[in-house]
């Protein structure tokens, strides 16, 4: 893997493509929603595709020359039927954020009432961040996960439905580490008579391979990213019934979007074709096998995890009772330096800011990718607790940093 043909043109950006996949083969990748595509998916996706114009849907399309388009978009939607079951899928959301901005656009009028969880408790910016156009077309209120507990509220998310009467309820977060009951978020929006978006964005690949509850067949919408889990490349999809299956096409194309990202949905295809092989669904159960194994050793080494543990791809450190005086931004800077990437987080009830919050998050997709598992997860571990001990201490991170090197060098990336 190489970028001679980008070098020959254009030197500066073919070095920083080396550079990146040097950095991704040198480091473990740890932020949650990141993951490794396969060279095939890579491949479909810098493919001539970019250059076809497909605007409509396979066989009613508004450009000739429209017939390899149409095959490889019918694969991606037959191919991810089979995978979430849903009776209707629309592939050509340009990202998880436009596949939500397709169901808003779809069901609701600008004023609509949406009922979402707080993002410093683990919500998505488009669920109606005042940041984000949700929170300046929408009328937004947010619940939250129970402060004690870190799990969420279903009871408390019903009372809230029933009093703000809301057109739809959100569900499906980025910072979640349980399993979401997917029945019970159905009840609430029940008993407010609106409807419910399933955001599974980040467990897509775990609800594929089954080691998540499915909202498909619950919720009347379930949207994703198609490069997180599921592995398929960066993109987009949108899962309903027939009943909203031409109001959710429309508002995909041309309600927010033009032509298709045809490339994209080729990677898609082949990502999601790969996900159908039996291989897929024993990588999902390692993700959240290592999810665990990794959450114990940071538990054993006395970091606090909301909720107590997980039941995904991810834990959520919060590190206010052990680590009082080191802040999420200080702990995700000293595990970069060593080669350990994620993310710092907010925590539920956080009280310092989105922007140096007060906890860290770490995923195990990537790492499971590269063909890690449990053994490997409390090295990890190590490294993480050890450095966030002490992040100012330089033969600690020396020392952290060969581990680091060790475990790149014997699960290697993109050989
Ligand atoms: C990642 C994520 C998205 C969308 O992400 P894009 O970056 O737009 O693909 C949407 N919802 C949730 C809950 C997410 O975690």
């Amino acid at each position: 893997m190489n970028h001679e043909t980008v070098r020959a043109v254009d030197p500066a950006v073919a070095d920083a493509l080396d550079g990146e996949l040097q950095r991704q083969r040198d480091t473990l990748a740890m932020i949650a929603s990141e993951n490794h595509v396969s060279p095939a998916v890579l491949e479909a996706q810098g493919s001539v595709l970019t250059n076809k114009y497909a605007e409509g849907y396979p066989g009613k399309r508004y450009y000739a020359g429209c017939e390899y388009a149409d095959e490889i978009e019918q694969l991606a939607i037959e191919r991810a039927t089979e995978l979430w079951g849903a009776e209707h899928v629309n592939v050509q959301p340009h990202s998880g954020t436009q596949a939500n901005m397709g169901v808003y656009l779809a069901m609701l009028d600008p004023g609509d009432k949406i009922l979402s969880l707080d993002l410093s408790h683990g919500g998505h910016l488009s669920h109606g961040h005042p940041a984000n156009f949700t929170g300046q077309l929408y009328d937004v209120k947010q619940y939250e996960v129970d402060p004690e507990t870190g799990y969420l509220d279903y009871e408390g998310l019903r009372e809230m439905a029933e009093e703000f009467d809301p057109d739809i309820v959100v569900s499906g977060y980025s910072a979640y580490p349980r399993e979401v009951e997917w029945e019970r978020v159905q009840a609430a929006a029940d008993a407010a008579d609106a409807y419910h978006l399933a955001d599974i964005a980040h467990i897509t690949g775990l609800v594929a391979a089954g080691v998540h509850e499915s909202p498909v067949g619950v919720a009347d919408f379930v949207t994703g990213s198609t490069h997180k889990t599921i592995r398929a490349g960066r993109g987009g999809i949108i899962m309903t019934s027939e009943e909203h299956a031409d109001d959710v096409d429309s508002a995909v194309f041309p309600g927010g979007q033009g032509g298709p990202l045809m490339h994209n949905i080729a990677g898609k295809a082949v990502g999601f074709k790969e996900a159908l092989e039996p291989e897929f669904d024993e990588y999902a159960e390692q993700v959240v096998d290592n999810a665990k194994a990794l959450g114990e050793t940071l538990e054993d080494h006395g970091l606090e995890l909301v909720s107590g543990g997980t039941d995904t791809h991810l834990v959520l450190v919060d590190l206010r009772p052990s680590h009082p005086d080191t802040t999420g931004g200080e702990a995700e800077d000293a595990l970069e330096e060593v080669g350990l990437v994620l993310n710092a987080n907010t925590v539920p009830g956080e009280t310092r800011s989105p922007f140096n919050p007060s906890g860290i998050r770490a995923g195990t997709p990537g790492l499971t990718t590269r063909g890690m598992g449990e053994a490997e997860m409390e090295r990890v571990g190590d490294v993480i607790a050890r450095v966030v001990d002490a992040p100012d201490d330089g033969d600690v991170k020396a020392e952290a940093s060969d581990e680091v090197d060790a475990l790149t060098d014997e699960f290697p990336l993109y050989e």
